[in-house]
């Protein structure tokens, strides 16, 4: 089944996810516009700093604090290469906690999709405040229907001997 737009930015928020580096959460973000990816990120330490997995997490009050949060590394991402992300919508793989989705709003977030929750977090709170719209909608299918066995014009990679022979 060909996945609707808000499934397609869910899934691609988590292959995202998959980059993240602390074993405590994995998260992803992707912010979008008019149907254009405009930013993506991931749970995962500072710029050239030592992460969860080879230094142990950084727990200050029952959090990890080692980790720039999926939601403000693709907010961060967008601010290093000059994107405006206001009037975007947010895919992320869960609820986001109190501070990022402040900072989401702060910059201008229209629309946050999530499919998982978070403890704790007053992200509702501010999003209802705020007037901003929080869609939660089931997990998308965890499978990626790419088979190239199943596409008679793609062809294998089978070594440096292969030789395409259509
Ligand atoms: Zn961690
Ligand atoms: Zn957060």
């Amino acid at each position: 089944m060909r996945p609707s737009w808000d499934e397609y930015f869910l899934k691609l928020a988590m292959i995202a996810s998959e980059r993240s580096t602390c074993p405590r959460m994995h998260c992803g973000c992707v912010l979008v516009k008019d149907k254009y990816v405009l930013s993506t990120g991931y749970n995962g330490s500072l710029p050239g700093l030592e992460h969860c997995e080879d230094a142990g997490c950084l727990i200050v009050d029952n959090h990890c604090v080692r980790t720039n949060h999926a939601e403000m590394n693709a907010i961060a991402q967008a601010a290093r290469h000059g994107i405006s992300i206001d009037g975007a919508t947010a895919y992320v793989t869960n609820m986001p906690c109190t501070t990022c989705a402040k900072a989401l709003l702060a910059a201008g977030i229209k629309r946050i999709v999530i499919f998982s929750d978070y403890r704790g977090s007053l992200a509702e709170k501010f999003l209802k405040e705020s007037g901003v719209p929080l869609d939660r909608l089931p997990m998308p299918s965890r499978e990626i229907i790419y088979d190239l066995d199943i596409y008679p014009s793609a062809k294998k990679f089978k070594g440096p001997d292969f030789t395409c022979d259509t």
